[in-house]
């Protein structure tokens, strides 16, 4: 049981790399965990044995005793077999799995750390390993004589090393013949499962040097081939003082238990048909993403999703093709979720979405961190899209379609209850409409999605109708106090819909591909401006622009680049700095890779934009390319008071430093933030504090006025 049962769950952080603990202070605090940090593993194992947390994430490549013997020696400490211990490694070889589980983890996350979706694993993780611990105690509560009967006991005496003594259930748990078999400590071996020898054989090593009792867990191979599992207590025989006579132990099998628990866990957790969560876990799901969004000030959608026609198809083909549909659907609508080529800072994340099955034809998704409750549409459009293509079932194509229910947490609800109900009135009226419909509880945002489709037909003749504006705001030196660079900000001058900022169309430009060539469009009005601004003087100043993850993962993203360098005969494009997210750089890291290069080779100059908001891998900032991080305006917006800011701005310019990378912090509004900027080795800042993006008029007098300062 936790020892802390009515506190905050306490999360216990071993790794190396402070940045990590930031992050992890950052995302886990504001999600209601009590964290401890240790810098390597001798302080994990020293601060588990103090604290005993309720989970453990283990960094696997550590200086001084790595993540697997930190993991192990915590595994073998009183409660840390009871304790989940989730290992986080740099690449997911298979190897470095394996180890872990033998090293007695419980699971293992793969960096960057997506510290979002991490959290819900953790809540989960929690739960499931205290209904075991709760679990473990009924049972040892349970006759023990009972169990006692079902106990092999084997002895092994170093007078003669190559002979065994087993008792007849040891036979029987190795399903061995007992007559046709030899009892040595070779064969013994043989039993176990390859994988996990090393671990047998190190619990024998410890019982003969400490001569203490071992406590293991692993699995065997039986003669028959099957794979089961074992407890054995291993102990010396003798008392201390003596010499070591041999050892001993009892063994027993444990796969229906773990099989018993597995299955509890399962059963309480998910679907069985789906294997979907279902409406238990759903609950505590929305519960959990309920918490974080009150704390951090956000909104989510609960969807609630009702299959259109599911009577009619389980009516006429049967209760058989009625569950193979579910399956099929619940495939989609993960693989839809999951799966996405549009990587933006917009869109919504589509990791971050939780799918269950509330029972029947009903399903619900989570969509956590909205930043525009309307972006719900898209998503809902896009799974409608992925399930009304035909479905092949046995010979049978179908056809269906979800009918779905939007209700946006707070303003639709402020409880679970409410949201889902809420969620369920709304699909209510969807499926008045017809079939495939969708609405949001609240009419505003219905017709707020029904503008977006209005936009959506103006947007197509943005370009050609030239109604694309780029706005220019200064980047100034921390030190020098002197303008060097300007972010080219869109704008859309739209003669129907008025002027639009980027927050209100870019989201939908990446939904419907339109971002390509607006992105194309940015990239060409730069390169013209530079052109304009080399005959006034200006052609020093470097000019910042924003990629769409979209546009970039095209494949002819760099020729494209190429040709208007060419078209506009610039032969050193060095004032031009494309600015990335770090979602879209850490999306496919290996073409990433060649992208980068050949962008930096053409003298281009990338950026990080909004850094420290998605998932940054240390190794994988350093394999880059990169000339620049841009600390995202969060972080500098409660500066200097807020500590935590302070201390991760702080960081990551000391990351910076060590990567070789200048620094450009955003969002800098006031003259303290200056101050604390000024004073740091921050190299430029840019925000309201010297000027709001402007026309490229007034961009100019800006300039002029500067200069004559
Ligand atoms: P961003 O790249 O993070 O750009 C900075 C945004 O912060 C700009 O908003 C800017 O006006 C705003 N900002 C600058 N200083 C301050 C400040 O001191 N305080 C506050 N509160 N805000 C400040 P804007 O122009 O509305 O652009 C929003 C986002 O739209 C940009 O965020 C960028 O992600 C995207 N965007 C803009 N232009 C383009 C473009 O050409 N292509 C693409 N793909 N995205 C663009
Ligand atoms: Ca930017
Ligand atoms: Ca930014």
């Amino acid at each position: 049981m936790s020892q802390r049962e009515n506190s905050l769950p306490l999360v216990l952080v071993i790794d190396d790399d402070q940045t990590v603990h930031l992050w992890a202070k950052r995302y886990l605090s504001t999600a209601g965990f009590m964290l401890i940090s240790a810098l390597n593993g001798y302080e994990g194992i020293e601060a588990f044995k103090l604290y005993l947390p309720d989970i453990v994430l283990i960094d696997i490549d550590m200086p001084g005793i790595d993540g697997f013997v930190t993991c192990s020696a915590i595994h073998e400490l009183p409660n840390g077999k009871n304790t989940p211990l989730l290992m986080v490694t740099g690449t997911e070889d298979a190897e470095r799995v394996a180890s872990s589980y033998v090293a007695g983890a419980t699971d293992f996350v793969v960096k960057p750390v997506n510290w979002k979706v991490l959290i819900h694993r953790l809540h989960y993780m929690i739960k499931a390993s205290n209904l075991l611990r709760q679990l473990e105690r009924s049972e040892t509560r349970l006759s023990k004589a009972q169990q006692l009967a079902k106990l092999g006991h084997w002895e092994w005496y170093f007078v003669d090393e190559t002979k065994m003594y087993w008792s007849d259930e040891v036979f029987i748990i190795f399903q061995l013949i007992k007559d046709d078999f030899v009892p040595t400590p070779a064969n013994f071996q043989t039993m176990i499962h390859a994988d996990d020898r090393l671990h047998v054989q190190a619990a024998f090593d410890e019982v003969i040097k400490n001569r203490t009792v071992v406590n293991i867990e692993h699995r065997i191979v039986t003669r028959t081939g099957q794979q089961r599992f074992v407890e054995q207590q291993i102990e010396m025989i003798g008392s201390p003082t003596d010499q070591l006579a041999g050892i001993t132990g009892t063994i027993q099998d444990i796969t229906e238990r773990k099989d018993h628990e597995n299955k509890i866990k399962h059963l309480a957790y998910y679907d069985e048909i789906t294997g979907l969560p279902n409406r238990t876990f759903f609950w505590e799901l929305l519960s959990s993403t309920l918490k974080l969004a009150q704390r951090n000030n956000r909104s989510f959608a609960v969807l609630f999703l009702d299959l259109d026609d599911f009577k009619g198809i389980n009516d006429s083909y049967g209760h058989h093709i009625g569950d193979l549909l579910l399956k099929e659907v619940s495939r989609r609508l993960s693989e839809c979720l999951r799966n996405s080529d549009v990587t933006s800072r917009y869109l919504y994340q589509y990791h971050d979405a939780e799918i269950a099955r509330l029972g029947g034809d009903e399903f619900t998704v989570l969509l956590n961190e909205l930043t525009h409750p309307e972006d719900a549409a898209i998503v809902v459009e896009h799974i409608q899209k992925w399930i009304s293509e035909p479905i092949f079932l046995e010979n049978l194509q179908i056809y269906t379609g979800f009918s779905i229910g939007i209700a946006i947490y707070p303003q639709d609800g402020e409880n679970g209850e409410t949201l889902l109900r809420n969620a369920d009135i709304a699909m209510y009226h969807a499926k008045k409409m017809g079939k495939g419909h969708y609405q949001f509880f609240h009419d505003s945002m219905n017709i707020k999605a029904q503008k977006r489709r209005r936009m959506e037909k103006y947007m197509y003749q943005a370009v050609a109708n030239n109604e694309l504006r780029l706005h220019y705001q200064p980047i100034i030196g921390a030190k020098s106090g002197q303008l060097i660079g300007a972010e080219a900000l869109m704008r859309w001058e739209s003669p129907q819909l008025g002027f639009l900022p980027p927050d209100d169309f870019i989201s939908l430009a990446e939904e419907n591909g339109l971002i390509i060539k607006f992105g194309e469009w940015a990239i060409r009005e730069v390169c013209r401006q530079h052109k304009v601004w080399q005959q006034q003087n200006m052609g020093h100043l470097t000019i910042a622009v924003n990629l769409s993850g979209l546009q970039f993962n095209q494949a002819s993203f760099v020729p494209m680049v190429e040709a208007i360098l060419a078209e506009c005969e610039i032969d050193c494009p060095s004032f031009l700095i494309f600015e990335l997210t770090e979602s879209v750089i850490m999306a496919d890291t290996e073409k990433m890779f060649n992208k980068l290069w050949q962008l930096k080779s053409m003298g281009i100059k990338l950026s990080v934009d909004d850094f420290g908001t998605g998932y940054s891998s240390l190794s994988y900032l350093k394999s880059f390319p990169l000339d620049s991080l841009k600390i995202d305006r969060s972080f500098i917006e409660e500066l200097p008071h807020n500590q935590d800011d302070a201390a991760i701005v702080n960081a990551i310019l000391a990351l910076a430093n060590t990567l070789n990378l200048s620094t450009v912090a955003e969002g800098v509004e006031t003259d303290r933030q200056r101050e604390f900027l000024e004073n740091s080795t921050c190299n430029s800042i840019q925000g309201y504090l010297f000027s709001k993006p402007m026309t490229i008029d007034e961009f100019y007098t800006y300039w002029q006025s500067k200069f004559i300062e």
